[in-house]
């Protein structure tokens, strides 16, 4: 019996050069042995019109117009639980991002919002179409104005804090870099920020499939930060966090390296507490931790934030049915709040279900555009519960 009439393709089957603009890896897709895995592993599959077992088989098959103009791709949150969980190792969230590129290459189907994202970021230098230059408006209303903020390319500093799209400009997500800020004066941290110096990291547009418009921004943050010599760069976004440790080496000119470290803000608070430089003070709340994707996943940071947490007294950390490198996506990423938003309420409202379920009065998280999308759901679903970063945390629990 021939390896086609058993249903198992060669390479033989394949074009491969349409295969390498789709998965640079792409022998890997050979592999599949079409367990559904992935399928049922994604959160959006119930809006896709291929679960994406079925997808790896077209793509198998060399059913390009079929494949190109399937829905599936743009509505993956790239949440990697697929990724994780195929026993054949096959990088199937990136596979759906390349045929990101693939289709903005061909120019077909690309959704209007990911054109105008693409627009705005190449305009503003930020996901928003805000003026660039205002990116400290976060910093407005702070009980007091921390000296440190007022110059904001000083150099030599311990923390150049990377603030990210979303706190430097939606309001709900401001209190993060605010906490943040407050709790290294109180530690006596000497930091610094980018200002309107700081570009959109280049996330959003890398997962929209726009690879080749990260360099500049990686290229301007790079030059930026370098020049100010700090010892860390932390960043309270788990999205900047995972492109600065994962894209931007390629845009180092050859040695990969940055000259500083780079750190999320819960493994910097980790650090803090571990060296004895803040303290807590008593918290009695029951809470439960929310893993992003680009934190957990992505780089296996699960420790860290939880070290945070246990190390406030009297706080109860209960873990949701999902936790680790098996949490549930919060529906925020990959770019499809902004294309599908029905997509991100449903995953969203579920997530939130499973934290409800652990009678946890708080939801922790690390990441602001979790902290934004859980906010999102509670307030849609009339659900009473609070949703607050790490960092606020921390900032909550100190002892002042
Ligand atoms: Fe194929 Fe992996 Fe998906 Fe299973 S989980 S169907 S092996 S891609």
């Amino acid at each position: 019996m021939s390896p086609k009439s058993l249903g198992v393709l060669t390479e033989d089957c394949l074009d491969r050069q349409f295969m390498k603009q789709v998965e640079p890896a792409w022998k890997k897709v050979l592999t599949c042995f079409q367990c559904g895995t992935c399928s049922v592993s994604c959160p959006a599959i119930s809006l896709m019109d291929y679960p994406p077992r079925q997808l790896w088989q077209l793509l198998r098959l060399g059913l390009r117009e079929q494949v190109l103009h399937s829905r599936t791709f743009w509505l993956c949150t790239q949440c990697y639980a697929c990724t994780a969980r195929c026993p054949r190792g096959i990088m199937t969230s990136e596979t759906m991002r390349n045929l990101r590129e693939w289709a903005v290459a061909e120019n077909v189907g690309v959704p209007a919002a990911i054109l105008k994202l693409r627009d705005t970021v190449r305009a503003t230098y930020n996901i928003l179409n805000e003026n660039n230059a205002a990116r400290l408006i976060w910093s407005r209303n702070l009980p007091a104005a921390p000296a440190q903020l007022q110059t904001a390319a000083r150099a030599n500093v311990e923390v150049l804090l990377f603030t990210g799209c979303v706190s430097s400009f939606y309001p709900m997500a401001y209190s993060i870099p605010q906490s943040l800020v407050q709790i290294l004066e109180q530690a006596k941290i000497s930091y610094a920020t980018l200002g309107g110096e700081e570009w959109c990291c280049g996330y959003p547009l890398y997962g929209a499939g726009m690879q080749s418009e990260v360099a500049a921004l990686a290229r301007h943050n790079i030059e930026r930060v370098r020049a100010l010599a700090p010892q860390n760069l932390v960043a309270t976004c788990s999205s900047c966090f995972h492109t600065w440790k994962h894209l931007y080496p390629a845009h180092t000119n050859g040695d990969g390296a940055f000259g500083f470290a780079i750190l999320h803000a819960s493994e910097f608070l980790a650090r803090l507490l571990a060296d004895k430089r803040i303290k807590m003070a008593k918290l009695p709340w029951v809470v439960t931790y929310h893993d992003p994707c680009d934190l957990g996943r992505k780089h296996g940071v699960y420790d860290a934030p939880r070290a945070v947490i246990q190390n406030i007294p009297g706080i109860t950390l209960r873990e949701m049915a999902n936790h680790r490198a098996d949490a549930m996506c919060c529906g925020g990423g990959g770019d499809v709040a902004m294309m599908e938003t029905a997509v991100t309420d449903d995953i969203a409202a579920r997530r939130l279900a499973q934290a409800v379920s652990t009678g946890a009065e708080a939801i922790i998280s690390s990441c602001q555009q979790c902290k934004r999308t859980l906010l999102g759901a509670a307030r849609k679903t009339k659900t009473r519960i609070k949703i607050l970063d790490v960092t606020e945390l921390v900032w909550q629990a100190m002892e002042k």
